[in-house]
């Protein structure tokens, strides 16, 4: 052999020594097309599902069809300057989103960026955005209640904490305000809130957190928004970004609340991006695995049991119904996977019973084992009240003269109750202001009050008992329970108040 023959062997040599230094790192890949928020990049082999991909110029996506010739990849953020031929690398890791104390007053988008104004959000912990619910095994059944503050829903439908309960109901039926009343009535609670606005108008988020402020609620607070004018992307983390965020303090063993508003347009937006990802639709064109969508979100409220913590998240999806139609695709998938509804019926609300709350067909799967004694106690009787009243009320129709005694009792008394579970927006109840008008009314001590006269009687008798007998609403608070001595003293106190505070003209 030559010289020339050593050279090019030498050559090859130090090739092969560069070849493995190259080889080292970095899976890239190059944009062969891109629109709609969407990039369909050639290369990136070794990238795994959901991870974050940094394209040349900064952006970041997320990789969600991997094939065999190439990833599509969902643009997150701004899609300017990624045009065809960009370079495309993976980062190893998948989506996360900054957690921690720093984010409570804040508003943010769906990776956790400020978009209040207010300067960056202190954090140092991030969490991934999809992580596995927490096992069954680590889990304890729901004992404690989540207080609404709402009569309706705290003494028919309630919520435990852990619990996900969903709120059901067409446009402009009352469902975003029995979700921030919910928030406010944390204030004293000891409950962090996560609310997340998915595919609202921006003007309707901004107006949720100035009522948010204005009750002191922020305090207590994360808002998290992907309006309609964001990309569909943004939309479709923004739940997953809240879970992670409330996950953080669950597992520091406090409770969470978090409010997904709503996951119909969440479920818009995931069908926007599989059909842009040309993923085969299905029924309702959605993708096939829009109930995966959901049930591994809401799979992740859990109560945990006292070895971890005994933390918990309660979440309270809000699904939109089409001209009441339950039984279409998102809507029963939701149903199916929460442990109950609260349903908000148009006809209610435009006849003036708001919250609109469908007795009939709201149920809570667990709440009621969560439930307080005393709330029980009323409770009960109650929906007894209201459901005889809902079968005679179509015969009352045709007049009441002819009714017997005790039928027409039954009817002023459902009345009374239709009247008593009605409730202005942003003024939750504590457990013993429910639970004290709750008790006036099924013990009949209303019956002599007109119907008309039972709001402003209900006003009152709060004022009243506020300031004339705030022990007894001390002792109810205290233990929860109204006992034998305390239903003497407090019929007393309700009969002194007829007597003295009330005026029935
Ligand atoms: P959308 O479908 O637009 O999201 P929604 O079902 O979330 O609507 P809200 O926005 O909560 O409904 O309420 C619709 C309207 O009804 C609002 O103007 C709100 O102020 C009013 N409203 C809601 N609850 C009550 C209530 N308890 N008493 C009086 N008005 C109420
Ligand atoms: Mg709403």
């Amino acid at each position: 052999m030559g010289s020339k023959g050593e050279e090019i062997s030498s050559v090859i040599k130090q090739k092969i020594v560069e070849f493995n230094k190259e080889l080292s790192m970095v899976d890239s890949g190059v944009v062969v097309e891109v629109g709609d928020g969407i990039a369909q990049v050639h290369g990136l082999s070794g990238v795994g599902f959901n991870e974050l991909v940094e394209f040349d110029g900064g952006a970041y996506g997320m990789a969600l069809n991997l094939e065999e010739d190439g990833v599509g990849i969902v643009i997150l953020g701004d899609p300017k300057g990624i045009k065809e031929g960009t370079e495309v690398r993976g980062t190893g890791r998948v989506v996360e989103v900054p957690v921690g104390e720093g984010l409570i007053g804040r508003v943010v988008n769906a990776l956790g960026e400020p978009i209040d104004g207010k300067g960056s959000v202190e954090s140092s912990v991030s969490r991934e955005i999809e992580l596995v619910a927490p096992n069954v095994a680590i889990r304890k059944s729901v004992d404690t209640p989540l207080q609404t503050g709402i009569k309706s829903i705290d003494a028919m439908v309630p919520v435990g904490r852990g619990q996900r309960e969903l709120i059901i109901g067409d446009r402009s039926t009352g469902k975003t305000s029995v979700a921030v009343d919910a928030i406010i009535n944390q204030k004293s609670e000891d409950v962090v809130c996560i609310y997340v606005a998915i595919g609202q108008k921006a003007g309707k988020v901004a107006q949720t957190v100035g009522l948010l402020e204005s009750h002191g609620a922020m305090d207590h607070t994360i808002v998290i928004a992907a309006n309609a004018s964001d990309p569909a992307p943004m939309q479709y983390l923004s739940p997953y970004s809240g879970c992670a965020m409330g996950e953080y303090f669950m597992h520091k063993g406090q409770d969470v609340l978090i409010v997904y508003d709503d996951l119909s347009k969440h479920a818009w937006a995931y069908r926007q991006m599989s059909l842009l990802l040309r993923r085969p639709p299905g029924r309702e064109a959605y993708p096939g695995d829009v109930f995966y969508l959901h049930s591994r979100l809401l799979e992740r409220s859990a109560r945990l049991d006292d070895e971890h913590g005994g933390g918990s998240i309660t979440a309270l999806p809000i699904i939109e119904t089409l001209a009441g139609d339950v039984s279409a695709y998102v809507p029963t998938n939701v149903i199916s996977i929460t442990d109950g509804q609260i349903y908000l019926e148009p006809e209610l609300f435009n006849a003036g019973i708001r919250p609109a709350v469908n007795a009939g067909l709201s149920v809570s799967r667990v709440g009621s084992s969560a439930q307080t004694k005393a709330m029980k106690g009323v409770a009960g009787r109650l929906r007894l009240e209201l459901a005889q009243y809902s079968e005679l009320v179509t015969f009352a129709q045709f007049g009441t003269s002819d009714l017997d005694d005790a039928t027409r009792n039954q009817l002023e008394r459902g009345q009374r109750a239709t009247e008593i579970l009605k409730q202005v927006q942003n003024a939750p109840l504590t457990l013993e202001q429910q639970v004290t008008i709750l008790f006036a009314l099924t013990k009949g001590l209303m019956d002599d009050v007109e119907v008309s006269e039972i709001q402003n009687f209900e006003r009152d008798f709060h004022v009243y008992m506020a300031s004339n007998h705030s022990d007894l609403l001390n002792k109810i608070a205290d233990s929860k329970d109204i006992g034998k001595d305390l239903e003497s003293s407090l019929e007393n106190a309700i009969n002194d108040f007829k007597k003295s505070g009330f005026r029935n003209d």
